[in-house]
């Protein structure tokens, strides 16, 4: 049986002395996030998750989910216990406004706990997670009435809601999607389509669903400015808050898939089912990117959640697992062999594997302040400058999180040896499980592409000029530290790397756009390493000063410095080979025809 620990001690040091959340007690939702109060919620968080939840991963990934001959679809065993407590525990309410009965926290505290839960169990976290994408774009784009009707019961998690875009002909391109809303005399619409992939399509952990579909109206472009946004619930809810008839809406099938099979991926066919639109018609698409963007975060955590658990029993098998002799001599005479944690090769998965963890822990949480920073911070220029760098690097948490929460699951599966691929072991879980967070919320392709297509350009430049100017200044800043100084070092030399790919985009993608999307992917991953180089170089600033106190858990911090220049040793030197790869260009990638392409 795998092992879960709730990471609370690091968790604790981002909070409480990297992003300093307490500093912020003067904005609105913050003055009640007290170290006692944060402390509290992150350690009670990890109890509950780690009791609860995790012992669920490993049996939900064997059982799956299930659809009965009536059509209703249930989860594995012990998922709606599971959420029945999760309720009533008030989880799923910590950042969520307080009108709609949520404890109106920092997003902080919601994302850490959306976080555990992924790491627990990532099938599990989705029923959740998608609601709180819907629960958003209802927020920003719902009508009063509607916020009144839907909201409530969302928060407190008593209705759980769904993401619908994709169909079976389109999925990146959702200006074809064929779904179709059709006016009625009462203000509603007929809602006609089959949406295919659908997340928590339905299921038996709550009483009702609350689907937010996209679909055209009669007459609409046949474009992605023709999409419209709806709103339609499993039951019908009446006036007094009550439910009344089941909707048009059916499951045709679970898909059969590599992972997360304790989450019920559903086809949805919608029969003339009755929705309501939400916010303008034609704009469904502005309104779906609000969710999007919202759970375009949380994928990039999901990334860092299978890494994570991959990680603790990757660890826990290299201390145990006995196969041959350290090279500088036996570790441990006594027995017949020593355990595999003094190969360099094997530490070398695992420092690789630990610095990015903590890194994109960091990252992800200095992302959600971000993210709060945006709405509340004092003044204009600061909400300003939070919006341009979460926009900027949501799809770089999305993208390159991601791919290195599949990287480092089956760098741990690989410490496992042939151990790891046997099912039983549960390695296989964590890699089939961070696979699927690569494709979905838009693949990670179409990341890199809204990366360099979107944000760059957005304002001329503005947010990555910003990005640069940060890194900068905080490399410039003295130190007396030997790790802090190598970290600022090579962290700036990364930057000039990003920068230079960045002006070479901008002298060379005008003229041909294929060289913008060849070198999209390596752009996103250039941006990661020094997205993650800041976070080192910040928490290696945090520790050196910690010591330099006479801190008592020097472990803790001295750890923290190996892990920064090991960054800065490891991690940067793909920077200048990104780089060059951009400067590559467009000109092989497209040289070959179908037809050469082909030739075996
Ligand atoms: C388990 C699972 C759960 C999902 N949950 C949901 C859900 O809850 N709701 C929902 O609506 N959808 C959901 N999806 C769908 C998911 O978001 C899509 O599969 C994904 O966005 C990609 O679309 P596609 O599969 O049609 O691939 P395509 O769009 O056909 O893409 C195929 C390939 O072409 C590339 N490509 C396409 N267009 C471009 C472009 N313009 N530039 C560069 N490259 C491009 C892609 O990167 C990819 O490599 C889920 C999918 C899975 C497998």
């Amino acid at each position: 049986m795998p092992i879960y620990n709730a990471p609370t001690r690091d968790t604790r040091f981002v909070v409480n002395e990297l992003i300093r959340l307490e500093s912020y007690g003067n904005l609105p939702g913050f003055e009640s996030a007290t170290p006692d109060m944060t402390d509290a919620i992150i350690e009670e968080a990890g109890r509950f998750v780690s009791e609860v939840i995790a012992p669920l991963n490993l049996s939900g990934d064997k059982e799956g989910c299930t659809r009965h001959a009536d059509g209703s679809v249930t989860t594995p065993t012990g998922f709606k216990d599971a959420y029945r407590q999760y309720v009533e525990g008030g989880w799923g309410t910590l950042s969520a406004p307080e009108a709609y009965g949520g404890q109106g926290l920092p997003h902080v505290m919601g994302f850490i706990m959306e976080k555990y839960l992924a790491t627990a169990n990532q099938a599990f976290a989705m029923y959740p997670g998608l609601a709180n994408g819907a629960i958003s774009a209802i927020i920003a784009k719902g009508s009063p009435e509607q916020q009144a009707k839907y909201l409530p019961k969302m928060v407190t998690g008593e209705w759980l809601g769904t993401m619908n875009l994709t169909e079976p002909h389109c999925g990146t391109d959702l200006g074809m999607i064929r779904t179709r809303a059709e006016p009625q005399a009462d203000g509603s619409y007929a809602i006609t389509g089959t949406k295919i992939f659908i997340s928590a399509g339905d299921h038996d952990l709550t009483e009702n669903i609350i689907h937010l579909v996209l679909a055209k109206t009669p007459g609409a472009p046949e474009s992605s400015k023709g999409i419209s946004l709806f709103i339609v619930p499993k039951f019908i809810v009446n006036d007094d808050g009550s439910l009344g008839e089941k909707n048009g809406v059916s499951v045709g099938s679970i898909e059969e898939k590599m992972g997360i099979h304790g989450n019920a991926t559903c086809v949805m066919n919608y029969d003339g089912a009755k929705g309501w639109m939400v916010g303008e018609e034609n704009k469904g698409l502005a309104a779906m990117f609000i969710m999007m963007n919202a759970a375009r975060l949380g994928v990039g955590m999901q990334g860092l959640a299978q890494a994570e658990v991959a990680y603790q029993n990757g660890l826990a098998y290299a201390l145990d697992r006995r196969q041959g002799r350290a090279l500088t001599g036996p570790v441990d005479p006594q027995a017949k062999a020593d355990p595999i944690i003094v190969h360099p090769d094997v530490r070398r998965m695992l420092m690789d594997a630990k610095t990015f963890i903590e890194g994109m822990r960091a990252l992800c949480l200095w992302g959600a302040l971000q993210v709060d920073l945006s709405h509340k911070a004092a003044t204009a220029e600061e909400r300003q400058m939070a919006d341009d760098l979460i926009s900027l690097l949501t799809p770089v948490i999305k993208g390159y999180g991601t791919d290195m929460g599949y990287k480092v699951a089956t760098d741990m599966q690989q410490v496992w040896g042939g151990h790891g691929y046997i099912a039983e072991n549960g390695m296989d879980q964590f890699v089939r499980d961070a696979r699927i967070a690569m494709i979905y919320e838009g693949t990670n392709g179409v990341q890199a592409m809204d990366l360099v297509g979107r944000k760059l350009a957005q304002n001329g430049g503005r947010a990555i000029q910003a990005l640069f100017a940060l890194i900068d200044a905080e490399c410039a800043e003295e130190s007396s530290d030997e790790a802090v100084k190598l970290v600022a070092e090579r962290l700036a030399k990364a930057n000039g790397e990003l920068k230079a790919a960045t002006m070479w985009f901008m002298q060379n993608a005008m003229a041909n756009p294929n060289n913008l999307g060849a070198g999209a992917y390596a752009y996103m991953t250039l941006t990661g390493i020094v997205s993650l180089g800041l976070m080192w170089l910040r928490m290696a600033k945090v520790a050196a000063a910690a010591i330099a106190d006479g801190t008592e858990d020097t472990a803790f911090y001295e750890a923290k410095l190996t892990c920064a220049r090991h960054w800065a040793t490891r991690y940067t030197t793909e920077a200048g080979a990104l780089r060059r790869q951009v400067e590559a260009g467009g000109e092989t990638i497209m040289a070959l025809t179908p037809e050469q392409l082909a030739i075996a």
